[in-house]
């Protein structure tokens, strides 16, 4: 086992760790620990070169102190990506290697599921570091995100259509919806029973049309989805939908989803400000599921009502992301950046 410090610039930590017996080569990103220990998920990729690993590391672990810092988690941000493909690397050393890697930070850095990473492989980590989160809830852990990010989504539509209606009541307002898997699927269900008329696509026909029976909503094509016109678009399947070729065609006059990385570049944010469309960032709507993982963290142990109260401050977050937007007139993801970083220096008393 080796593992060897990489210099960066504005990160705490980062750390290669290999591990010639089972052949893992893994980066550990700890950005910040200002406002807690760096949390963020383990994933698992085929990249070209190391490089191109740390690249991805670097962004999405500074990504998690901002969404952290927004979301008041009282954690910092971090990230791990183990190079290689799941199909054939995968194995119990290779994950075990990992456990030890995580437990040499001492804390510093707290892992959980992200992208070809799944519970079973976190269990075997676990039996090495305690720094994982996400397990199954029958362990005492907090279990699977899904429903929580759902639930803060719909807790950020009521603010977001407050913002751009003058009421949060959902109840009339059509809703499109892009995918209704782990996080829409419930999402959609929820503004049923908040009143909402909600319209679903999604490229799996079966999921579509089954929901659609259990729940009588409109269904649209994938392809013509962007053309209804509707009050908010939710973009809960996939990143990058919010783009030079889309933005002409949105026909909604806010955007709210659980989907990470809505926005193809940020400078997209500011062409939906000059069409009067309202954006929710998709970081500060989608914290549900984070935000249930720290109440296991840092609460003294997982507790289900304290995770939904502190869900329900999505909103408040929200508010002040459009109070700051509109007071220094720049777009929300900008506002929401500037709110973190807010927090941030208050932290280190600045
Ligand atoms: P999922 O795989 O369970 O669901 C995605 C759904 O989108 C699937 O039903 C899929 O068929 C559909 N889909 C894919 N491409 C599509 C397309 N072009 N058009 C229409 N439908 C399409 O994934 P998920 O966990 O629900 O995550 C969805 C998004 O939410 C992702 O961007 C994810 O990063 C983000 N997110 C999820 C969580 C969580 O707690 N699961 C938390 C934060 C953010």
């Amino acid at each position: 086992m080796e593992i060897s410090d990489i210099q960066v610039d504005g990160y705490e930590r980062v750390a290669r760790c290999r591990d010639e017996a089972s052949g893992l080569h893994a980066i550990i990103a700890v950005h910040s620990t200002t406002l807690g220990p760096a949390l963020g998920g383990m994933r698992m990729l085929p990249y070209a070169s190391e490089d191109e690993a740390l690249f991805d590391v670097l962004r999405l672990s500074r990504g998690m102190t901002y969404k952290s810092a927004v979301a008041d988690t009282g954690l910092g941000g971090g990230k791990s990506v183990i190079l290689g493909e799941p199909g054939t690397l995968k194995s119990e050393a290779l994950f075990l290697a990992m456990g030890r890697f995580i437990q040499a930070l001492e804390g510093q850095y707290i892992t959980a599921e992200d992208m070809n990473i799944g519970i079973p492989d976190l269990e075997v980590v676990s039996r090495e570091t305690r720094w994982v989160t996400g397990l199954s809830k029958d362990s005492g852990s907090s279990g699977n995100p899904s429903p929580y990010t759902s639930y803060g989504c719909l807790v950020g539509m009521r603010a977001t259509a407050k913002e751009a209606f003058g009421s949060d009541d959902l109840t009339g307002r059509r809703v499109v919806m892009q995918g209704i898997g782990a996080v829409g699927g419930p999402l959609a269900v929820l503004l049923k029973e908040a009143g909402a008329e909600t319209i679903i696509c999604d490229i799996n026909e079966e999921r579509v049309n089954q929901l659609s029976r259990e729940h009588g909503f409109t269904i649209v094509d994938d392809d013509q989805h962007l053309d209804v016109e509707c009050d908010i678009y939710s973009p809960c399947a996939r990143g990058a939908g919010i783009n030079d070729q889309t933005i002409p065609r949105l026909r909604c006059k806010a955007i709210a989803g659980c989907a990470n990385n809505v926005l193809l570049e940020p400078r997209h944010a500011e062409d939906l400000r000059q069409r009067g469309i309202l954006y929710a960032p998709d970081y500060v709507i989608n914290a549900g599921g984070i935000i249930n993982v720290s109440v296991e963290l840092l609460d003294g142990g997982y507790n289900e009502a304290a995770a939904m109260r502190k869900i329900d401050r999505i909103g408040d977050n929200l508010e002040q992301v459009f109070a700051i937007s509109n007071a220094e007139d720049i777009p929300t993801n900008e506002a929401a950046a500037r709110l973190a970083e807010r927090r941030l220096a208050a932290e280190r008393g600045e």
